[in-house]
Formats: C-alpha cells, sequence, structure tokens
C-alpha cells in the first residue's frame, strides 16, 4: 500500500518524478528553518481508556506549514528527513517541545498524563541519542516514565540488533515504549519477544469493515488477546465512528486514538497563575 500511495502523491504533486525528488531534495532545506520558526509546531491527540473515555496519554503530532507549499503532512516529509539524515534534530526539538508543553497537557489532562512522540529508526542507531534523550528529560524536570516512546514495527526490525539495544536502555532509563503501527509492516511476531514493550499500538488498519465481516473481528480480537498476553497496554488506532467505539467496549482495559475521542491539538497554554 505504501508504495500505492507514494505513487499517488507523487502524480498528485508532478508529473515528473525527477523533477519532484529535486523538490523534495529543496524542501528539505527548509527543515531546520521551519523547527526555529512559527511554521512548525505540535499537536496532541489523546489516547484514552475506551470504556469511560479517560485521557491517558497524548500522542506529539508534528505540523508543518510552509510559507509557499501550504500545510505538508508528516508522512510526506518525515521519510525524507530520515533519507537525507536530518531526521535527528527533528526528534531531539519534538522531544524538546513535548517537554516544554508538559506543564500545559498536565494542567490540561491530569499530573498523571503520559506524553508520547514518535521515534524514527534513525534514532536508534544515533550514538548519541540515549544520553540526549535522557538530558532532555532532566532538564525539564519530567520523569521518563511520564514519556512513552512510539517506534513503528519497520523502524524496529531495519537493524533489529541495534534496535534492541537502544530500546533496552531506554527502557532501562525509564522511557515507555510503544509499538506502533502495528500488524502494518513486516514484522515477525517472534521479533516482539526480544523488546521491552509498554504498550502495543493496533494499526488502524484492522478496523476497515470490522463491523461487516467476522473474519476481520476474529483478526482483530486475536492481536488484542496477543497484546494482553504479553501484559501490554494495548490501544486500537484510528477509531473514527461511535459504531466502532461501542463495539470495542466489550474488550476491558483496552485503549483507543481516533477522531471519535479527539483530533490532535496545539496544548492548551495554562493560564498565568498555574504556573
Ligand atoms: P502515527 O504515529 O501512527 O500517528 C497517528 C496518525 O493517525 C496521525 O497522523 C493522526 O493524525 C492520524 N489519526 C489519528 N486518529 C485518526 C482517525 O481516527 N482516523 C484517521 N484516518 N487517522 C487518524 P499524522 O499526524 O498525519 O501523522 C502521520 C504519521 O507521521 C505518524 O503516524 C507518524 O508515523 C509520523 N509522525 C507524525 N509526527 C511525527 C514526529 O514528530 N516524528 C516522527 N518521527 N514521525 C512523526
Ligand atoms: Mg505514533
Ligand atoms: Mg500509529
Ligand atoms: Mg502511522
Amino acid at each position: 500500500f505504501a508504495s500505492l500511495d507514494e505513487t499517488r502523491t507523487l502524480a498528485i504533486y508532478d508529473p515528473s518524478i525527477a523533477d519532484w525528488q529535486y523538490q523534495q531534495q529543496i524542501l528539505m532545506l527548509d527543515v531546520e528553518d521551519a523547527l526555529r520558526s512559527a511554521d512548525m509546531w505540535l499537536e496532541y491527540q489523546p489516547k484514552v481508556n475506551i470504556r469511560d473515555g479517560k485521557v491517558l496519554s497524548v500522542e506529539a503530532l508534528i505540523r508543518w506549514q510552509h510559507p509557499e507549499f501550504g500545510r505538508i503532512p508528516p508522512d510526506q516529509w518525515i521519510p525524507l528527513a530520515e533519507q537525507v539524515g536530518i531526521i535527528h534534530s527533528v526528534t531531539l526539538w519534538v522531544m524538546d517541545q513535548a517537554c516544554r508543553d508538559f506543564d500545559a497537557l498536565k494542567v490540561q489532562h491530569g499530573d498523571n498524563i503520559g506524553v508520547a512522540v514518535n521515534i524514527s529508526a534513525k534514532d536508534l542507531a544515533h550514538p548519541l541519542f540515549l544520553e540526549e534523550a535522557g538530558a532532555i528529560a532532566r532538564r525539564h524536570g519530567i520523569s521518563p516514565a511520564n514519556v512513552i516512546l512510539e517506534i513503528t514495527e519497520t523502524a524496529a526490525m531495519a537493524d533489529p540488533d541495534v534496535a534492541r539495544n537502544t530500546i533496552r536502555a531506554l527502557s532501562q532509563m525509564g522511557f515507555r515504549i510503544a509499538l506502533d503501527d502495528f500488524g502494518s509492516g513486516h514484522s515477525s511476531l517472534g521479533n516482539l519477544a526480544s523488546f521491552p514493550l509498554d504498550e502495543l499500538k493496533i494499526d488502524r488498519s484492522f478496523l476497515t469493515d470490522v463491523l461487516l465481516y467476522p473474519i476481520r473481528q476474529k483478526i482483530l480480537k486475536a492481536a488484542l488477546e496477543l497484546g494482553e498476553a504479553l501484559d501490554l497496554d494495548v490501544v486500537v488506532e484510528g477509531v473514527e465512528d461511535e459504531a466502532i467505539a461501542l463495539w470495542l467496549q466489550q474488550f476491558p482495559g483496552l485503549h483507543g486514538q481516533g477522531y471519535y475521542w479527539g483530533r490532535p491539538e496545539r496544548a492548551v497554554a495554562a493560564p498565568a497563575n498555574c504556573r
């Protein structure tokens, strides 16, 4: 599906692949400037307990409003930033900004709120990442236990040995680890055992037509049971409507994320007297 999407993107943006690739390289020159300006910001989307709707954590999602090209969704430029080697500064910026917003998030959602950031495979391979991640949390006085690092299966499997070592170290530092988009990548179930996971995020593709086909329900249930058997917090991604939310209520302890409970939004600044 990924390559299909890419083809579509190319077709939409430019008939000439060479030009489009060139434009993408040029675009990457703007990233670091954008990080220092108001053109990039974070929005936060709640992950809730499906039974009572209580917000347990929020996921930071990066937004880019380019002065010339308008809104560029992360799916379209994060992979490029990985390719050209600037994802690391993006990740550090996101972690730092999320920690800055943490006070406001606590005012909004309570002191136990967790904040999740997306981490790339390239970060896991970066020699300074452990040190820098720890330093950011310390600098802001935030316990790593309140920070969830979301890692996609594809990232974890890109170089499993390196990923495993880094993830283990991050986990030992107290960070919580989530496996993102579970079931969408090329992973082997066997590899799950070698990562110290806290959370399993079931990819939203599992919800496609799930209320129509019992076979799809069985597959989703199997994925949920797997997460439960491994003692993980299980989050179903991409819940858009009430029918699915109600159907999911049959699973005790299940968590959900999706437009049904809340869209990604900026952290609300704490009133001055709360600081
Ligand atoms: P993700 O980490 O799986 O994030 C969830 C994506 O699903 C977000 O898209 C979110 O807006 C979208 N979403 C949430 N609820 C629903 C729903 O009910 N229906 C549908 N159709 N979509 C929903 P977004 O913000 O466009 O981000 C896309 C991907 O880009 C993310 O997927 C993540 O892989 C990557 N990304 C976003 N922010 C960052 C970041 O700061 N760093 C890195 N490395 N990657 C990021
Ligand atoms: Mg994520
Ligand atoms: Mg996801
Ligand atoms: Mg995704």
